[in-house]
């Protein structure tokens, strides 16, 4: 599970985070939604500890590591524009996980065979990411943050560029992944059907503050301002 609590940040005086609170709860999802530019990527950078945080504390099991490095933190990220090594196979991306100068070892390695079978991935070892379709390369990133075993998944609007049948095969994995390893996932997302659709809980970002929480229906049923209305978008 993942907590989280006056998470605030400035970036040249302008507050681009304010009082974020979150909890996810183990082998749950929270979907995270907001216009473009209300802080969602920079949410989900802080939680990972690639930035400093002005305050606030992030909790993961109960265990505080909000001044923890990255790597030390059991959170695993992927990112929202694709971010494979070209010079690196897909079997060494993954493994790339397990540790940085290793992965041309641990290519080889027992646990990245298996993540890939689970991820459809099995028998693209050998290619590099340039011969891969997006929704493969969207896999091939999902697969190195796995690899890691981590407590939290970050996704950064996972579904993007995929079409209808991959977003329902990728939400159908994630979701196998949350019931095998109870790993605790949030995700940011454009698309209001996949924030309906595949979320315990939902939370509508603006300006860098939670403008709302509770699940997706409640939300929906009553939205608690104007602007969630707006965001939740008839307009989509
Ligand atoms: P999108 O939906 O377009 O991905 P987002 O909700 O992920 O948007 P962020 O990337 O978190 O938005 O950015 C939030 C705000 O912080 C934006 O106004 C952005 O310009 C600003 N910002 C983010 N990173 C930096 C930075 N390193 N330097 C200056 N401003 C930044
Ligand atoms: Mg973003």
């Amino acid at each position: 599970a993942l907590r989280a609590h006056g998470i605030a940040r400035r970036i040249g005086g302008h507050a681009v985070l304010a009082d974020v609170g979150l909890e996810v709860a183990t082998g749950q999802s929270l979907c995270v939604i907001g216009p473009s530019g209300s802080g969602k990527s920079t949410l989900l950078r802080a939680l990972a500890g690639l930035d400093p945080l002005d305050s606030g504390q992030v909790l993961v099991d109960g265990r505080d590591l909000t001044l923890a490095p990255p790597h030390r933190r059991g959170i695993a990220m992927v990112f929202q524009d694709a971010d494979l090594f070209g010079d690196l196979d897909v079997a060494e991306n993954i493994a790339f996980g397990l540790g940085g100068q290793r992965s041309r070892a641990a290519r080889h390695d027992e646990w990245v065979r298996v993540t890939m079978l689970r991820l459809g991935l099995a028998g693209l070892e050998d290619r590099l990411p340039h011969q891969l379709s997006g929704g493969q390369r969207r896999r091939v990133s999902l697969a190195r943050a796995l690899v890691t075993r981590p407590r939290v998944l970050l996704l950064d609007e996972p579904m993007a560029a995929l079409d209808d049948r991959m977003r329902l095969d990728f939400a159908r994995q994630l979701r196998q992944v949350r019931q095998r390893t109870g790993t605790a996932m949030i995700h940011v997302t454009h698309d209001q059907a996949e924030a309906l659709g595949s979320s315990d809980r939902l939370l509508v970002l603006s300006h860098g503050r939670v403008l709302q929480q509770g699940t997706p229906q409640d939300v929906h049923a009553r939205p608690s301002s104007a602007e969630v209305a707006a965001l939740l978008g008839r307009s989509n």
